[in-house]
């Protein structure tokens, strides 16, 4: 069979032209990061973000002809730089679930000045990871949520063992990704008791655990402030063993907070987007598998562009339907989140991309 052959333009061609405005928001915040979602299946049922009982064999997850292709996907991001991006997180659902993913990668690596990165839960990243590092990928955050193998299977909710992630990180780390990020979401009475050992677990080894506050992402996890374990609280629990000293952050609008242990042996991070919301500095635009632009983590809708990318139009067209969709952003929902808005309608985080 012939293999379809799509005409895009070289990703080192210029970066189009869109009106040449300074593009900010409504309230000043430009633009710099791009999280790509290049499908909403995953392989695992965290609870806290694709509940089983919701995300079953009767869920309709977005039909493949609708997904964009890798060279969709692409030519987007390469439209995006040219409107400032300069930072592309890969994720989902399990970005690894998607087929070939390696061929996405290097064709983000061709477009100059980008720093691509990618979150996984890590199960494939022992059979994908030197293929993904041979392609350009230079960096890699895994989610793990303890090291207690119990605690692990029924979080993830698939039976996937501890074990197994440290192998996929333990892959990332040998083809070249070190250091490698690696996600704890915190939840009160379910995994808070194993803040400590996954710190020192990690501790000199060159790698950074960023502890995330569990937040009201979609409509589905049926979230409650009391079961949120408020940053603070992890900083202190770590640092009343190892202390801490803080760290500046690595550029402006960066998501962690980052923390230094006090005898050189490495760092953590803290995202604390219940605690203390960093809408102010929040330069992150969402890319879903199906072509929709989110301007927010908690958007109740998007701005589908798919049609523009199937229907002929020409970069400077798309970047100029970007461009409006940016400067008409006004979204700071985690500054503004109480009970009441936690139980308004959400988009899926496995849809948006986490
Ligand atoms: N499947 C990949 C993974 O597991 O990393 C990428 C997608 S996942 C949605 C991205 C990150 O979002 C993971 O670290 C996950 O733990 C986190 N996450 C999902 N639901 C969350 C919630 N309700 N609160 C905080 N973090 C959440």
């Amino acid at each position: 069979m012939m293999q379809k052959v799509f005409p895009i333009r070289s990703a080192q061609a210029p970066a189009p032209a869109f009106d040449g405005r300074a593009l900010v928001d409504m309230l000043g915040r430009g633009l710099r990061d791009l999280r790509i979602s290049v499908t909403d299946r995953c392989n695992f049922r965290c609870v806290y973000c694709m509940p089983r009982e919701v995300f079953d064999h009767d869920f309709k997850f977005v039909a493949h002809a609708e997904v964009l292709s890798f060279e969709e996907i692409a030519r987007m991001a390469r439209i995006l730089a040219g409107l400032g991006v300069k930072k592309v997180r890969l994720t989902g659902g399990e970005p690894l679930v998607r087929r070939d993913l390696h061929r996405l990668v290097a064709l983000l690596a061709e477009i100059p000045g980008l720093d691509l990165t990618l979150t996984t839960n890590g199960s494939l990243l022992p059979k994908q990871a030197a293929a993904l590092a041979r392609a350009g990928l230079k960096r890699v955050t895994v989610s793990l949520d303890s090291l207690d193998d119990a605690t692990f299977r029924a979080l993830n909710d698939a039976d996937f063992p501890v074990s197994k992630v440290i192998e996929g990180i333990e892959a990332a780390a040998a083809a070249g990704m070190a250091p490698i990020k690696i996600n704890m979401v915190v939840k009160r009475g379910v995994n808070d008791g194993h803040v400590l050992p996954m710190a020192e677990r990690w501790r000199g080894s060159g790698h950074i655990v960023r502890f995330i506050e569990y937040m009201d992402v979609g409509s589905t996890n049926g979230w409650r402030m009391d079961e949120v374990v408020p940053s603070a609280e992890i900083v202190k629990m770590i640092g009343d063993r190892h202390p801490l000293e803080s760290a500046d952050p690595n550029y402006t609008g960066e998501v962690a907070e980052r923390w230094r242990y006090a005898d050189g042996a490495g760092e953590i991070g803290v995202i604390s987007s219940v605690t203390q919301a960093f809408c102010r500095t929040c330069n992150r635009l969402r890319l879903s598998a199906e072509g929709s632009l989110y301007t927010c983590l908690f958007a109740q809708h998007g701005h589908p562009l798919k049609h523009l990318l199937r229907t002929g139009a020409s970069d400077e067209a798309i970047a100029n339907e970007i461009a409006a969709v940016w400067r008409a952003r006004g979204d700071r929902y985690s500054e503004l989140r109480t009970a009441e808005t936690a139980k308004q309608h959400k988009i899926e985080m496995s849809y948006i991309g986490g």
